[in-house]
């Protein structure tokens, strides 16, 4: 079977956040330090990625648009060990099937960029322009041959929210990069690039969420997790405030989140949440995280054994601050 096959062809592009999510990806993988996200409209007009990555050759930027064109993926084996966010080779080609893309890059080796225009009919021109080191992907229209899907899409504050929401997700995992996110001309976030997560989360989710939450760290042969937990009293009717990555990627998981919840034993009322922002990191090859072609949910193996671990660390979170009883 080949690579390619084996890669689960999918839908990559359900809104516009998908887009978004995909090309600061990418950005992350370029190791970029500094991503600036600019939306416009609420992502159907226009959205805009900027990053001082590494860029693309001008071969590179020229194929970068084609189905499994990926740079990250050699051989069958690659897939067990995929420590780097994207890898199916499919997400630009998503993007470009159904919106008009600028692509502009440079490497710091070339003494001129490229520019690259696609639309849903394919490749417009290729060209060698001048431009700073780093990516730029400019994605307008967004649906605009396809009326139906784009009419699927939910309110602008909605659509808005989930970017906001891909953006703070990202930053908060990866808090060596400094994200910036630009709505309709007006800052909407702008994440240090400090190395703290907890500084993160104070510019994310606020102070309060901040002082509610104690740290976890906890570390075994199959797995290390670290980051926040809130005390038993912050509580909230939903998940909005667990964001769990693994190993470096932002993920949901309902296996996750029970988990912890089943830390806090009977301190949590009914149809409680409390708040986790949870670092996992566990050798690749026991996630899979090939499961949803968004990437959004992973297939750990050790799934018992994770989740009585993930109870350990909470419990042992909360005792350290004297939060529960001894018993
Ligand atoms: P994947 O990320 O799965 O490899 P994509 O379709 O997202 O596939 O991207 C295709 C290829 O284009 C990548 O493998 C990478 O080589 C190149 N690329 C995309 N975005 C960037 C970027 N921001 N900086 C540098 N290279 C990029
Ligand atoms: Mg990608």
């Amino acid at each position: 079977e080949s690579t390619i096959n084996k890669i689960a062809a999918g839908e990559v592009i359900e809104r516009p956040a998908s887009v978004v999510k995909e090309l600061i990806e990418n950005s992350i993988d370029a190791h970029a330090t500094d991503v600036r996200v600019e939306i416009g409209g609420y992502g159907t007009k226009s959205m805009l990625v900027i990053d001082n990555g590494i860029g693309m050759s001008h071969t590179d930027a020229s194929m970068a648009f084609k189905k499994h064109a990926t740079s990250k993926i050699n051989r069958i084996e690659d897939l067990d060990s995929i420590l780097t966010m994207g890898f199916r080779g499919e997400a630009l080609a998503s993007i470009a099937s159904v919106a008009r893309v600028e692509l502009v890059t440079r490497q710091e080796v070339d003494i001129e960029g490229t520019k690259v225009v696609v639309d849903t009919s394919g490749i417009k021109n290729i060209t060698s322009t001048g431009a700073p080191v780093g990516t730029s992907i400019l994605v307008n229209d967004l649906f605009y041959s396809t009326p139906a899907r784009r009419k699927y899409l939910k309110s602008a504050r909605t659509e808005l929210a989930h970017i906001i929401d891909v953006v703070s997700r990202n930053a908060l995992s990866h808090p060596d990069v400094s994200f910036t996110l630009v709505i309709d001309g007006k800052v909407n976030l702008r994440s240090p690039s400090s190395v703290k997560m907890l500084d993160s989360i104070v510019h994310l989710y606020g102070a309060d969420v901040a002082r509610s939450l104690v740290p976890l760290e906890y570390e075994s042969d199959l797995l290390t997790i670290s980051g926040y937990v809130s005390k038993p009293e912050f509580t909230r009717s939903g998940k909005d405030f667990q964001v769990f990555f693994i190993n470096g990627r932002p993920i949901y998981s309902n296996q996750l989140s029970n988990a912890v919840r089943l830390g806090y034993y009977t301190l949590l009322p009914k149809g409680r949440y409390p708040a986790a922002f949870l670092n996992f990191i566990i050798n690749p090859v026991n996630v899979d995280v090939n499961v949803h072609p968004a990437k959004r949910e992973v297939r750990l193996s050790h799934e018992k054994e994770i989740g009585v671990m993930i109870i350990a660390a909470v419990e042992e979170a909360l005792a350290k601050e004297s939060l529960v009883p001894e018993v």
